[in-house]
């Protein structure tokens, strides 16, 4: 038996003993539909069935290249949206894995306001999508960065989702590319809940929300480069301003934004 059959056959075994341990706690249910999984589809893309996983729609190879937005089409020539055309996003560019619209929306829903902290496992596999992108694949190192939460929100949840979907996406960087996660911001205000709030009382809503962390590290040589991550991407403000706030406290080589979903 050669080395990585052996390598490989180890990981699958913790993999099992994993799963094992959490199914114990959280019985592998598709989170969709409730329909009961195989141990292979937990460990593969755990709590989401074959037929639920087919109701995400991807964001293709036709999306923008500034906001990520996705577009019915075949060309996958660069393109900037006329809807962030006419507005100054700090953050380079922004990928997402999959459309807002449907599935996807009911996932996220339960993950955050239901409380169902171990949907992060789904959510990182998902978001191995966002790799198909060459600007992200090509940068052979980032700081992971999550959106933060205010405290208060924080307590209420008992986690920031922003901060899981980073640990999930540093524990499954692709090979070669160096992930570390940092948190370099903190959120001063609380805000209204954005669904209340038409797009132009968000753009102002959102000003002044977040701060650098207190003790900032030093960039490496050459400036930072940044991915920050957020559950859902929808006007772009958001990441945005956090964007605008990092490129005031240290020095930046890039920032790209990454989300499980584009509204
Ligand atoms: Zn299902
Ligand atoms: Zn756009």
């Amino acid at each position: 038996m050669n080395e990585p059959v052996a390598t490989s056959r180890q990981v699958s075994r913790i993999a099992r003993i994993r799963q094992s341990v959490v199914g114990w706690i959280y019985p592998p249910l598709c989170a969709a539909c409730e329909t009961p999984l195989s141990s292979s589809r937990q460990i593969e893309v755990p709590f989401l069935c074959e037929p639920c996983e087919a109701a995400l729609t991807p964001i293709g190879d036709h999306y923008c290249r500034v906001c990520g937005q996705g577009f019915d089409g075949t060309s996958s020539l660069p393109f900037r949206c006329s809807n962030c055309g006419d507005r100054e996003l700090a953050i380079d560019f922004a990928v997402s894995a999959f459309r807002g619209a449907g599935a996807g929306k009911g996932l996220v829903h339960q993950f955050k306001y239901g409380k169902e902290r171990h949907l992060a496992r789904l959510f990182g596999v998902l978001l191995d999508e966002v790799w198909r992108d060459v600007r992200l694949s090509e940068t052979p190192s980032w700081w992971v960065v999550p959106v933060p939460l205010h405290r208060r929100r924080h307590r209420e949840r008992g986690f920031n989702q922003s901060h899981e979907l980073a640990r999930e996406l540093v524990r499954r960087a692709p090979e070669g590319i160096n992930l570390t996660l940092h948190q370099l911001l903190r959120r001063t205000r609380e805000r209204e809940r954005q669904a209340r709030l038409d797009r132009k009382e968000r753009l102002v809503n959102l000003s002044e929300v977040f701060a650098p962390v207190r003790r900032l590290p030093d960039a490496p040589p050459g400036g930072a480069r940044i991915l920050l991550i957020d559950d859902v991407i929808t006007t772009g403000t958001t990441v945005s301003e956090c964007a605008a706030v990092l490129r005031q406290s240290m020095e930046i080589d890039r920032i790209a934004a990454v989300s499980v979903l584009r509204g």
